[in-house]
């Protein structure tokens, strides 16, 4: 049996869990791709499920990673319109195709949906298997590590501000926590859509990032009067919206940045799941809270094709071999990292 590596993990706890190990090549069966991964990033997805199982149980042994880059290696039965040396990424949900959701285009709400990477093995491996209609053509322009910073965080960040907030041209956004992966693209989106950006993060040094990514104004959250701050820059008003993917932390100052009417757009939780929320400031408000999952096949396809073109950026913090990957968890738990950590999978791949 032909053998390949892959960080996994035999059953759920620290950063130490995480094992490099041998493990046999995955066949593609009927209607699946197998793909050469080059690159994949990391995602806070990656931390949570080895911590734990978030929604249900998750098969152990897991190979994590739902951002991949790579090339067609072999095909399943049954596949066409895609060839063995193809360049490929993919859009990592797997649904059913058949609820009253998935019929009406909105598959990001799938009671039956699963997750490549969290309920089937994922792409920190040298070979991965995918469905081969969640295939998407790699973007000429970038190289694999570029492409694999982009599709978890990207489709995310366009399907909170566009399609479930609603932002609009001439509107204000607040985006916390500007290194996290979404954040830094909901920025370049949010500008993209006309709005004016006001980020927070929490040294100097990611300040400046935050601005060179187009943020308009950045406050630093470490200062006690940020929240003021916010606020004035939009004289006095606050924001028409919040894109918060911190939680608990961050809840209650992001709901204070809103305007009256404003309209706050959460995806993520990963500082705390629950916190006391005063329920009047929503109602004397009249505060809208708008929940996002992930994003869809076509919200994944434009953004690749706006960075294809160099509309949309890759943040990419550094990239790691495989053989560092608990350095990877390490990153993103104690939030030392601005944009995505990826790991270079293929010996091939140039740093
Ligand atoms: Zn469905």
């Amino acid at each position: 049996m032909e053998m390949m590596r892959a960080a996994l993990f035999h059953e759920h706890g620290e950063r130490d869990r995480i094992r490099v190990e041998p493990v046999p090549i995955p066949q593609p069966a009927a209607g699946q791709a197998r793909i050469k991964v080059h690159a994949c990033a990391l995602n806070w997805l990656d931390v949570g499920i080895r911590r734990g199982p978030q929604f249900g149980a998750v098969p152990l042994p897991l190979i994590t990673g739902v951002d991949v880059s790579g090339v067609i290696d072999a095909l399943g039965d049954g596949v066409a319109g895609w060839r063995v040396g193809d360049a490929v990424t993919f859009y990592s949900l797997v649904t059913c195709g058949d609820c009253e959701f998935c019929r009406a285009g909105d598959v990001t709400v799938c009671p039956q949906h699963r997750i490549i990477g969290e309920h089937m093995n994922g792409g920190l491996a040298e070979y991965t298997i995918v469905p081969a209609r969640n295939l998407i053509a790699k973007p000429t322009n970038l190289t694999h590590i570029e492409v694999a910073a982009l599709p978890v965080v990207s489709m995310t960040a366009w399907h909170m501000l566009v399609t479930v907030a609603r932002l609009q041209a001439g509107e204000s956004v607040f985006i916390p926590g500007a290194g996290g992966g979404v954040a830094s693209m909901g920025i370049q989106i949010a500008k993209l859509a006309g709005a004016t950006v006001i980020a927070s993060t929490s040294t100097p040094a990611k300040m400046e990032r935050a601005r060179a990514l187009g943020a308009d104004h950045v406050v630093n959250y470490k200062e006690p009067d940020w929240v003021e701050q916010v606020i004035d820059y939009t004289e006095g008003r606050g924001v028409d919206v919040a894109q918060d993917l911190v939680g608990a932390a961050t809840w209650a100052d992001s709901l204070r940045t809103l305007k009256r009417n404003g309209r706050m757009v959460v995806c993520g939780s990963h500082s705390g799941r629950s916190f006391d929320l005063r329920i009047p400031q929503i109602y004397h408000r009249q505060l809208s809270i708008l929940g996002a999952n992930g994003g869809t096949f076509n919200e994944l396809r434009a953004c690749l094709e706006l960075a294809n073109q160099g509309a949309l950026k890759p943040v990419i913090d550094r990239v790691l071999p495989l053989s560092d990957i608990r350095e990877g968890h390490r990153i993103l738990e104690e939030r030392d990292h601005f944009g995505k950590v990826v790991i270079a999978v293929a010996e091939d791949e140039p740093g």
